[in-house]
């Protein structure tokens, strides 16, 4: 990993270099809470003054860039006895600043699944390869527990990651196009002081978390407490409502169906993205559904987050951002399910 320190001039002249070229996304403030709590979403910005990098954290992940939740895989059209198919990649470069370490910790686990297995996702990878991520750490944000799960810091999936250190940046680059674009402006090398600066900035943000989960056992526990009452007590406030899956940066499940046209000459492929939570998100051919009851659609959930994905990556799905805890209308969240599990509960 190669750093260089970027003053705050310089990166504010190197986003400007990149709106002219490009479309530049980054967290935006679109409102105000009832709470007082500024909402951000990550949007397109006309100008680095739209930028709000001291962002706590957007209600929606950035995955929608990368996994948009309905996307045309492909068109077909019947003409003169014979049949055409349209196939298109996005191609069009996309910059990405301010993703914090745990969304692109995040991408990184999508990647495992959409990018490098069996059948990855050329749709999923044309976008992925031409989005430049552009990160920046931050302070824990609230509801969050990615330290529990050792994503509040990252070491790849990003082209630059910024650290603040008060009147300049401690960059790190990840990428052949990380360097390039630090060559558009002035950059210096980073000297012991700012190593030292950068280290006591990591310090400071490492100390502000509350005490952590104990994850480790949360695998082996998800078996043993398979038949937990904590899963029926949580399950029954869920309203299936599957928000929690749509803002989840990691959540990649979906459905694909095909629209025809009413004179059947032409139709499209849709892929949208869905949810476990959903009522009938188990229902097979024949109508009958493996998970009925909203209890073992939540806890299929948490499975597949804290059990399933670790099964196969060594790794949680889950990377502690906190959002569907935001977002769940019900007061579903993850911290205090694991503490729930933890604690153990007796068997009726
Ligand atoms: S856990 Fe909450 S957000 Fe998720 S489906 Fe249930 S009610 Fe909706
Ligand atoms: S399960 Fe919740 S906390 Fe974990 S990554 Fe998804 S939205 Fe974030």
């Amino acid at each position: 990993m190669l750093f260089r320190i970027l003053g705050k001039d310089e990166f504010r002249r190197l986003v400007e270099l990149l709106l002219a070229e490009h479309e530049v996304v980054g967290p935006k403030r679109i409102d105000t809470a009832g709470d007082g709590r500024p909402i951000h979403q990550f949007l397109p910005v006309d100008s680095f003054a739209d930028l709000d990098l001291g962002y706590e954290s957007t209600d929606i992940s950035a995955k929608t860039y990368f996994l948009p939740f309905r996307e045309t895989l492909s068109a077909w059209r019947f003409r003169d006895r014979d049949w055409t198919q349209e196939i298109s990649y996005r191609r069009h470069p996309r910059v990405i600043v301010g993703l914090h370490a745990c969304d692109i910790n995040a991408l990184l686990k999508l990647d495992k699944v959409l990018a490098r297995d069996c059948f990855p996702s050329p749709y999923y990878l044309a976008r992925r390869k031409n989005t430049v991520i552009i990160g920046i750490d931050h302070p824990p944000c609230s509801g969050g527990f990615c330290h529990s799960l050792g994503t509040d810091t990252v070491t790849r999936g990003f082209d630059l990651f910024l650290t603040d250190l008060g009147d300049r940046y401690f960059a790190a680059i990840d990428s052949d196009r990380g360097f390039s674009l630090l060559q558009l402006v002035a950059t210096s090398e980073a000297t012991d002081q700012d190593s030292a600066d950068y280290l006591a900035a990591r310090k400071r943000t490492v100390a502000a978390f509350g005490p952590d989960l104990e994850m480790k056992e949360i695998p082996n526990l998800m078996d043993i407490e398979f038949d937990s009452p904590v899963w029926q007590r949580w399950g029954e406030k869920c309203l299936s409502c599957s928000s929690c899956a749509m803002v989840c940066p990691t959540c990649y499940c979906y459905g694909v169906q095909e629209e025809v046209a009413m004179d059947f000459s032409s139709g499209v492929k849709v892929k949208q993205l869905y949810s476990c939570c959903i009522f009938d998100f188990a229902t097979v051919a024949g109508g009958h559904n493996f998970r009925p009851r909203r209890e073992t659609r939540l806890k299929y959930r948490y499975y597949h987050q804290h059990r399933g994905f670790m099964e196969i990556f060594d790794e949680p799905k889950c990377v502690g951002c906190g959002r569907c805890s935001r977002v769940c209308l019900a007061g579903i969240n993850p911290p205090d399910i694991i503490r729930d599990l933890l604690a153990g509960e007796e068997r009726p």
